[in-house]
């Protein structure tokens, strides 16, 4: 009988992350290259293990499993790939005249060393490897850091990262708060977490001991605008998409609708039926619709149901794990359903008397990680866009602007601090440093 291996200790995988970046290897552009290479075969060659972690912990049918965690990997890697070297160009800055003519000066796209990447359970493929891929396309070495409330797929990743990638470069710790919070002792070079704001607190705090800079990927209620006289069979599709998507656990899903009364009792009917256009009259059966992670979870959602009338769903199977698509009218902005991020399959209906009143109502809460807008009026397009802040906007189409690569992608005060994505991703994981060259003679 063989004794299984200690797990090597926080302290132990990163001096030895540190070591090697030390050693340089991680800085030449092929060894970056190289690892986002065997990324992208890990992606390819195993994308059916991870499929099937994927449906073991969310539910999630194969092609959302693609769409939304595989292949976005896989673009962003190729993203990256094909514009690496001009990323890390160094920028010629004017020189002043005092310095001379002959002075030159430019910035050189550093690394910043040990890196570390602490991911959450809804999107628990996506959310680790696309850090990662920033963090190793700009030369650092990586810890990661699944969550264990996604066990399947922090098991897959655990197992396949090392078989794929540098093991001395990057390395998975997975467990939960205790091993986060030895992780978190440690002096890493940066820390990249996403999840819930009372989490990011503590990572912010335990940052602040070693001066660490910190991205927070985090959450928050993001509201819906519909605006009178546009389709309303057009959103009423768009928003289910958008909201029903991994059973509403998606952090820039649409939160809330934000409308008048008129269209609100328009739009009823109308997302009732694009309900049963996406998941048929019983979503239970439905390939296409994921569960609730846990009981937990299902529990927090299930005690919301209660917060205004039931246009479409309401039923629920707690064994299951299943919380149907759930329309809500009637809404009061006190209600339950409107105090916490949703996080989840329940898409409340608020009614405003008209812009001002819908423009007041974003204002007078935490600035929302998305806001998405449906309105032909260049005038409300362009009011919302002037007097609201939030990290992303969407006129139109929630959810899509994240995958637009050259998009920086991130939250603003509550929902979270930096950004990242194809080239913002290079600026987070990065250091520019400022170079001065006075010739000698
Ligand atoms: P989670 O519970 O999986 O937590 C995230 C990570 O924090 C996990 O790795 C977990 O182990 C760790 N963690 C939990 N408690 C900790 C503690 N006390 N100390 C140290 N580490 C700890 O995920 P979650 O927070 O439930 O995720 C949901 C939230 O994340 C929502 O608010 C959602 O909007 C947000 N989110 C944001 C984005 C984004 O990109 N901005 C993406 C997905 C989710």
């Amino acid at each position: 009988m063989t004794t299984p291996a200690t797990p090597e200790q926080p302290a132990d995988v990163v001096a030895r992350l540190r070591a090697t970046f030390r050693t340089g290897r991680t800085k030449p552009v092929a060894w970056r290259t190289g690892q986002l290479r065997r990324l992208r075969e890990l992606l390819t060659e195993r994308s059916a293990d991870l499929a099937d972690a994927l449906h073991a912990d969310l539910g999630k049918s194969s092609t959302e499993a693609y769409r939304t965690e595989i292949d976005f990997t896989v673009r962003e890697i190729d993203h990256t790939l094909d514009h690496l070297d001009a990323w890390l160009r160094p920028e010629s800055a004017p020189v002043p005249a005092h310095l001379g003519a002959d002075a030159t000066a430019w910035t050189q796209v550093d690394p910043l060393g040990v890196v570390l990447v602490i991911a959450p359970w809804n999107y628990p493929a996506q959310l680790l490897l696309a850090p990662l891929v920033g963090a190793l396309a700009a030369g650092n070495t990586v810890v990661v850091k699944p969550s264990e409330l996604a066990p399947a797929t922090s098991a897959a990743l655990a197992r396949l990262l090392p078989a794929y990638l540098d093991t001395d470069a990057v390395a998975v710790v997975e467990g939960g708060i205790p091993e986060t919070t030895a992780l978190l002792a440690e002096r890493f070079d940066h820390i990249f977490y996403t999840g819930n704001g009372t989490v990011g607190r503590v990572v912010l705090r335990a940052a602040a001991e070693h001066l660490t800079p910190v991205t927070l990927e985090l959450g928050g209620k993001s509201p819906a605008f519909v605006d009178r006289d546009v389709d309303l069979s057009v959103v009423a599709d768009r928003l289910a998409r958008g909201k029903f998507l991994n059973a509403g656990q998606t952090c820039v899903a649409p939160d809330y609708v934000l409308t008048d009364p008129e269209t609100a009792a328009a739009l009823e009917p109308l997302l009732a039926h694009a309900v049963e256009t996406l998941y048929g009259t019983d979503p239970q059966a439905s390939d296409a619709y994921g569960h609730i992670i846990n009981e937990r979870h299902f529990d927090r959602l299930a005690a919301l149901l209660d917060s205004g009338r039931i246009v479409v769903g309401g039923g629920s199977d707690r064994t299951d794990k299943y919380l149907a698509p759930t329309v809500l009218a009637d809404v009061d902005p006190g209600s339950p359903v409107m105090r916490e991020e949703i996080f989840g399959p329940i898409l409340p209906i608020v009614t405003v008397d008209g812009l001002d009143e819908a423009i007041a109502f974003i204002n007078d809460r935490d600035k929302p990680l998305a806001l998405y807008v449906f309105s032909e009026s260049g005038d409300t397009r362009g009011r919302i866009a002037a007097e609201t802040s939030s990290g992303g906007l969407g006129y139109g189409l929630p959810l899509a602007h994240l995958t637009v690569s050259d998009l920086p992608f991130g939250g603003v005060g509550e929902s979270g601090m930096g950004n990242y994505h194809g080239r913002w991703s290079i600026e987070t994981f990065s250091h520019r440093k400022a170079v001065l060259d006075k010739p000698l003679r």
